[in-house]
């Protein structure tokens, strides 16, 4: 078996136009607003801002941008969150990850307003997604079930196994998971006998971190694999968490690395963006 590829790429461009239409066809109303909050000078991090600013320029989002040096304290940070949280133009706002050594991340992403809180990090709308209940959720775990859906994969009644139990990956896609009544396995490092769990599954999402960890012998013939990683080579060569060769010859359909993932987390920042303003303008 070959696996069909699902393309990350074009089903967020997809998103993104789907975005656009919809942001076009307001006339006259507001536009959704988003400030992106940088501190320090982190290399990627300036990289993935300036893609996230570009991306909302092209869908017709408002950004801006707020950079701190990296000698901001948490006060100077978390005076800032809370003058962004009453700008009315501002629909969300993204602080952007990691902050600098002794800088408390928690603190400062829960000084970020709920209704404002475009990453899903704020424990309050946490708590909404275990409660099933209308909220935020974390980017890359709500575009892997767009992927999933544009890419007509059924999750009802599929066993689901998610490997990587992070707070801002494997437990939010295990909760969306259940929450589409899949049946969950969430893994992690002291999961036994790993592989056989893997090949119980219908969809396997692996969110390790652990260059092409998953091999062709976990997963089960025809299975939906959804390669969350992004691991460096040193070669330099960009690989994801699943052996890519070896998978795609038993898997039903596979994401490869580059062009996955990785598109839909920006493509589903913008659409949470502009679910922020929805919800302000049904609130008022
Ligand atoms: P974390 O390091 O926070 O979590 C890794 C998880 O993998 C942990 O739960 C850990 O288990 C588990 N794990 C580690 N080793 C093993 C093992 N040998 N067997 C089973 N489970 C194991 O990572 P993140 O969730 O933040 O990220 C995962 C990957 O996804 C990374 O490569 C990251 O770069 C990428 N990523 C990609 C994004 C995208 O947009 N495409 C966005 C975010 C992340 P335990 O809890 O027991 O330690």
């Amino acid at each position: 078996m070959t696996a069909k590829i699902i393309d990350g790429k074009k089903v967020a461009k997809e998103v993104r136009e789907d975005l656009q239409r919809e942001i076009q066809s307001r006339t006259g109303s507001e536009v959704p607003g988003l400030a992106v909050v940088l501190v320090g000078e982190d290399p990627a991090s300036q990289i993935y801002v300036r893609n996230k600013r570009k991306m909302c320029s092209e869908v017709g989002i408002y950004s801006e941008e707020y950079r701190l040096p990296q000698t901001a304290t948490e006060p100077e940070i978390m005076s800032l969150i809370e003058d962004l949280n009453q700008i009315p133009k501002i629909h969300g706002i993204l602080v952007q990850l990691p902050l600098p050594k002794g800088i408390n991340a928690r603190r400062v992403l829960d000084a970020v307003s709920p209704a404002k809180d475009v990453d899903g990090f704020h424990y309050l709308n946490v708590g909404k997604l275990v409660a099933n209940q209308p909220g935020f959720v974390s980017c890359t775990p709500l575009g892997i079930i767009e992927l999933l859906d544009r890419s007509k994969v059924q999750i009802e009644g599929a066993n689901a196994v998610v490997v990587g139990r992070s707070d801002i990956v494997g437990k939010p896609a295990a909760l969306l998971l259940l929450h589409r009544n899949a049946t969950v396995t969430l893994c992690h490092s002291r999961t036994r006998d790993l592989g056989a769990v893997c090949r119980e599954a219908d969809i396997l999402i692996a969110a390790i971190g652990k260059p092409q960890f998953i091999t062709q012998d976990m997963v089960k013939p025809g299975a939906v694999v959804i390669d969350v990683g992004i691991n460096r080579l040193p070669d330099g060569k960009l690989v994801g968490d699943v052996d890519f060769d070896g998978v795609s010859e038993v898997a039903g359909a596979i994401t490869p690395v580059p062009g996955g993932v990785g598109p839909m987390t920006i493509a589903m920042l913008l659409s949470n963006t502009v679910q922020s303003l929805k919800y302000n303008e049904e609130s008022i």
